[in-house]
C-alpha cells in the first residue's frame, strides 16, 4: 500500500477528533505530505469506520494516485498550504467551537498566552471564502505564512507542522487558546504579551520536557 505509514497515522488521529471535541460528525480533515505525494482523509466517511486503505493518496496537483474514495472537499486547501509552506508536512483542519467563535470577533488571535509562540506569533484569521474553493485555499495559505496555525473566518481552524503528531497537538493548543481568549474577552479587554516575551517563551519551550538520553 502506497504511504502505508502515513495512512495509518492519519487513521490514528482521525479517530481522536470527535472525542477531543475538535469536530462534530464527519467535519474536519487530516493530511500528510511525503515527497510528491499527499495522503488525505476521504469526504464524508465516519471517523470510527475509517481504515488505512480508505485514506486517499494524491499527487500535489490533486490527481489520484491510490484513492478508492472521493477526497475531502478541502483537498485544494491542503495542497495550497503544502505548495507555499516549506515548514509544513502535515495538516489538521477542524471546526472546533472556540476557534470558530474567535473568527467571528477578530482578524487575529492576539498574544494572550505564551503558547502563541508555538505558532510563530499571533494567529491570523483568513478572510471568509466558501468551503472547498480555490479562494479559501488561497486565503488560508496566505494566513499561514510564517505560522503553524490559522483561523478560517466563519469556518474553523487549521494547523500545520512537520509531523501529524505536532499538528494535532497544535490543534488542541489552538482550541485551548481560543477558549481562554473568549473567557477573558467576555468580561473585559484581554492583556497581551510583547513580541519579545513571545520570542523568549519559544526559547524556553524548545528545551521543555525530559532531556534526551
Ligand atoms: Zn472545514
Amino acid at each position: 500500500m502506497v504511504l502505508e505509514d502515513a495512512r495509518q497515522e492519519i487513521v490514528k488521529f482521525a479517530r481522536r477528533l470527535r472525542a477531543d471535541g475538535l469536530v462534530a460528525g464527519t467535519a474536519g480533515n487530516l493530511s500528510i505530505r511525503h515527497g510528491d505525494l499527499v495522503a488525505v482523509t476521504p469526504s464524508g466517511v465516519d471517523y470510527d469506520e475509517m481504515s488505512p486503505p480508505a485514506i486517499g493518496v494524491h499527487a500535489l496537483d490533486g490527481s489520484a494516485v491510490d484513492a478508492p474514495l472521493a477526497p475531502t472537499t478541502e483537498l485544494p486547501m491542503h495542497l495550497a498550504v503544502y505548495e507555499r509552506s516549506d515548514h509544513i508536512d502535515a495538516i489538521v483542519h477542524t471546526h472546533s467551537p472556540a476557534a470558530t467563535a474567535v473568527t467571528l470577533l477578530v482578524d487575529e488571535l492576539p498574544s494572550i498566552h505564551y503558547y502563541v509562540s508555538l505558532f510563530g506569533g499571533p494567529i491570523r484569521v483568513a478572510p471568509y471564502a466558501r468551503f472547498g474553493t480555490a479562494a479559501l485555499a488561497d486565503s488560508c495559505a496566505a494566513a499561514l505564512r510564517d505560522r503553524k496555525g490559522a483561523l478560517l473566518e466563519h469556518h474553523g481552524a487549521l494547523t500545520g507542522a512537520a509531523t501529524l503528531d505536532e499538528a494535532y497537538t497544535l490543534a488542541l493548543h489552538l482550541e485551548w487558546l481560543c477558549d481562554v481568549y473568549l473567557r477573558a474577552r467576555a468580561v473585559g479587554e484581554p492583556k497581551r504579551l510583547t513580541e519579545e516575551q513571545i520570542a523568549a517563551a519559544l526559547v524556553g519551550l524548545e528545551g521543555y520536557g525530559q532531556p534526551a538520553r
